[in-house]
Order: C-alpha cells, then sequence, then structure tokens
C-alpha cells in the first residue's frame, strides 16, 4: 500500500507547529529571562513558520517572495535555532558565524538563478537539500564539540536528531538526480513530503530537548540551594550526610581512614547580646571563611547549625585530624576580628576530632564519637581540641554527660 502524504497539509503542520513554538518560546524566555539563546531559536521557529506560509502561497504571490525568500527564511530559521541551542549551552564554534552567512547568501543566490534564470524545480530542490544538510552539520558539529556542556541526554538527543536531518537530506539531494523534475514542487513526491516531516521533526525535538535542559538546569539549581547553608555559603548537615555516605562505602571498601571534626564557637551566645545579632552573622561568616580556607580542596566543611560546624577529612586519621583542628584552633583564637568601626573582638572554638574505625557499622558513629569530643573539650575549659580515642570513649564520653550538674 503506497503511503500518500498531502503536501500542502504537511506543509500546513509544520506552519503551526513552528509558529506555536516559535511564540512558545518567546514567552518561555519572558519568565525565564536567565536563559539565553531562547529567543533567537524563537525567532527561528517563527522563520521556518513564516517561510511555509510564503511556500504555500504558490501561484498566488509573486514567485521571487514564494520561491526565494521562503527557501531563503527557512534556512536562516535553521541557523538561528542552532545558533540560539548554542548560546543557551555556552557553546562557540569557531568560524560558524561565516559559515553561516555563507550557506545563506548562497541558497538565496541559487534559488534566485534557478528559479528566473534556469528554472528547474529539481536544481531548486539539490540546493535546498545540500544546504540545509549542511546548516544541521553545523549543528551537530557544535554540540559534539562541546560534549562536556551536555552529557546528558536531552544533548545526546539533539546530536542525533541533526545527523538523522543531515543524512535525510543528503539522501535526497543524491536521491533527485534520478528523479524526474516535478512540474510543480507542491506535487513533487513523497521525497518532498517527507522533508517537510523532518523539518516539523527538527522543529518539535529542539524545543522539547532546550526546555528539558532548561528544567535539569532548574532542577541542578534548586537541589545546590537545598545542599548549601544560605548564611555561610558552605554545605548543610544534608549535604554533609551525603558526603559521609560515600566516604564511608569507600572506607569500607577500601579501609582508608577518614576523621570528622566537630567544632562549636566558644560563648558565642555573649557576641549576640553584646554586638547584636547581625554582628553574630557575620562573626560565623567570618569563622565559616576560616575553616574553608585552611583545609584541602577535598574535604568536606559544613555548617551543622547554629554556631556548630563539622568538617570530613578523607584519607586523615586521628593524628592527622588532631592537627587540623589544632591549626584551626590557633588560627580562630588568634584571629582578631574587626567588624566596622566599633566591633574588635576575639573568639575561640573549640575542637572534637574522631575517626573511621573498621568496627563502625556506620558513620554516624564516627560523628557521635566527634561529637562526644567536642563536649569534652566544652566542659575541660573550651578553646581546645579533643579526641578521645576509640576505645572506651564512648564510656568516657556517657561519663562525663552523667557528670553534667
Ligand atoms: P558554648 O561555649 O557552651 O558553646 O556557649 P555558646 O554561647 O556558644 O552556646 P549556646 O548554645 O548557649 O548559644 C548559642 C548561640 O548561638 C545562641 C543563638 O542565639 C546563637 N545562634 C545560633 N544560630 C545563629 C545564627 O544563625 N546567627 C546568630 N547571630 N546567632 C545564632
Ligand atoms: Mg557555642
Ligand atoms: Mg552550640
Amino acid at each position: 500500500m503506497a503511503i500518500q502524504l498531502d503536501f500542502r497539509t504537511l506543509s500546513l503542520t509544520l506552519m503551526l507547529f513552528s509558529l506555536v513554538f516559535g511564540l512558545g518560546m518567546f514567552a518561555y524566555s519572558r519568565e525565564h529571562a536567565k536563559f539565553s539563546g531562547i529567543r533567537t531559536m524563537g525567532a527561528g521557529y517563527l522563520l521556518i513558520g513564516g517561510g511555509c506560509v510564503l511556500l504555500g502561497l504558490r501561484h498566488f504571490i509573486y514567485d521571487f517572495v514564494s520561491i526565494v525568500l521562503a527557501n531563503t527564511a527557512i534556512i536562516i530559521g535553521v541557523v538561528l535555532i542552532y545558533r540560539g541551542l548554542f548560546r543557551f549551552r555556552g557553546i562557540s564554534l569557531r568560524h560558524e558565524r561565516w559559515l553561516s552567512t555563507t550557506l545563506v547568501l548562497v541558497l538565496a543566490a541559487l534559488m534566485y538563478v534557478y528559479t528566473f534564470h534556469i528554472p528547474d524545480v529539481n536544481l531548486r530542490i539539490q540546493a535546498f537539500s545540500i544546504v540545509f544538510a549542511a546548516a544541521c552539520l553545523i549543528g551537530a558539529t557544535g554540540f559534539l564539540r562541546h560534549r562536556e556542556s551536555h552529557n546528558r541526554m536531552a544533548g545526546k538527543m539533539l546530536i542525533a536528531m541533526f545527523l538523522l536531518v543531515s543524512a535525510f537530506f543528503i539522501f535526497r539531494f543524491f536521491r533527485s538526480f534520478y528523479e524526474v523534475p516535478p512540474e510543480d514542487f507542491m506535487n513533487a513526491g513523497w521525497l518532498s513530503a517527507l522533508a517537510i516531516v523532518a523539518g516539523e521533526f527538527l522543529v518539535i525535538l529542539s524545543s522539547f530537548c532546550t526546555i528539558w535542559m532548561a528544567s535539569d538546569e532548574l532542577q541542578d539549581e534548586l537541589s545546590e540551594i537545598a545542599r548549601i547553608d544560605p548564611l555561610t555559603g558552605l554545605y548543610n548537615r544534608r549535604a554533609f550526610d551525603e558526603c559521609c555516605d560515600i566516604e564511608f562505602s569507600r572506607a569500607q571498601r577500601s579501609g582508608a581512614p577518614f576523621a570528622i571534626i566537630m567544632c562549636d564557637l566558644d560563648h558565642f551566645k555573649r557576641v549576640n547580646d553584646r554586638y547584636g545579632h547581625h554582628v553574630g552573622d557575620e562573626v560565623l561568616r567570618r569563622f565559616a571563611n576560616t575553616l574553608k580556607e585552611h583545609i584541602r580542596k577535598h574535604d568536606v566543611v559544613a555548617r551543622f547549625g547554629g554556631e556548630e560546624f563539622v568538617l570530613l577529612l578523607p584519607g586523615k586519621d586521628t593524628e592527622q585530624g588532631l592537627e587540623v583542628a589544632e591549626k584551626l584552633r590557633a588560627k580562630t583564637a588568634d584571629t582578631q576580628i574587626t567588624i566596622g568601626d566599633d566591633v574588635c573582638l576575639t573568639l575561640s572554638a573549640s575542637f572534637g576530632v574522631a575517626h573511621y574505625d573498621s568496627s563502625d557499622r556506620e558513620w554516624s558513629a564516627v560523628l557521635h564519637r566527634a561529637d562526644n569530643a567536642l563536649y569534652a573539650a566544652k566542659k575541660q575549659g573550651r578553646n581546645r581540641v579533643v579526641d578521645l580515642g576509640t576505645e572506651n570513649q564512648s564510656v568516657q564520653a556517657e561519663q562525663m554527660l552523667s557528670t553534667q550538674p
């Protein structure tokens, strides 16, 4: 059974898709101004839609408009779609600008010549097909060259889309050499009808993938926000828990040590009481910076809550953990905090250190020991570092707790 694809109806659907998606992209970019390139894509869809309208008006308007302008508008539309996509993903492709401009000018010139000087539908089909294929190849190249910026599914789908459409138009180009030139492009056969389907495929998939990538980006942003403490910019407890999960699994697999340090500013309440909450906040930020500045890149520091902070030091045993804690303690105690003209104060902090032991069933056991050690440091007079050791430390800590008033 032969499949009949009605060219005019297909053109009409491509026109509708392009216009609706074009306007939709403009509306989306108004709501999400932070994404660049969406409006350029919208303009691309509108040009494709507009080009289809002009194509559909063949025999009713001048050939120059319904052939030369219409086809040029469609190619400019494709260029704007990949240019918008490149801008959206931060892709810069060398020579893209002049290559695209050349493609558009060459097509416009060929369409003019093959309409008015050597009128031939097949030649027009060949010119359009090869330029369309080249434009799609530029789109695919941009994404292939910058794989790091789109390692997700949507990026891969875009590459596949550009390559498929390009392959189709290359096929159409060669096939047209063996076809009898159609009398009228509107009745140019199933391959031309499929070309419209390829156009629809390009419009639908490119807009779908863009919205998909945008929602991925918004989701990443949200999950990052959910992991960050807004006051200090450090990780929050949730993010710290995730890091500990990973480190604990690694320690169990390989036996690699890790240490946890818990620390708490001494008599911090007095800062709030004396200077006000805003000064307290600034002191917390400065302390957070001190912690951040004195750890390695792969160490993790988080605000646990209030004026309590926690550090995860992969690869460090207790002795090394103690060294780090002592460095942080000394730095805190030696640093004068000046805020504006009126506030100049020095603070101290207490530190509790614990390290992973192979008998630990979960990482919270290490955290619990670090917490007990911190409690001991407070009890022993503050501004100090305490490690209760692995053995019997829970018992010692329990004893300490029970001697509290
Ligand atoms: P200690 O040496 O025993 O730790 O005494 P402390 O005063 O530091 O501890 P305490 O638990 O009595 O007081 C903690 C204070 O931290 C009370 C609370 O108002 C303050 N605090 C907690 N979170 C924030 C915050 O986000 N901003 C400010 N400015 N203060 C905070
Ligand atoms: Mg405190
Ligand atoms: Mg506290």
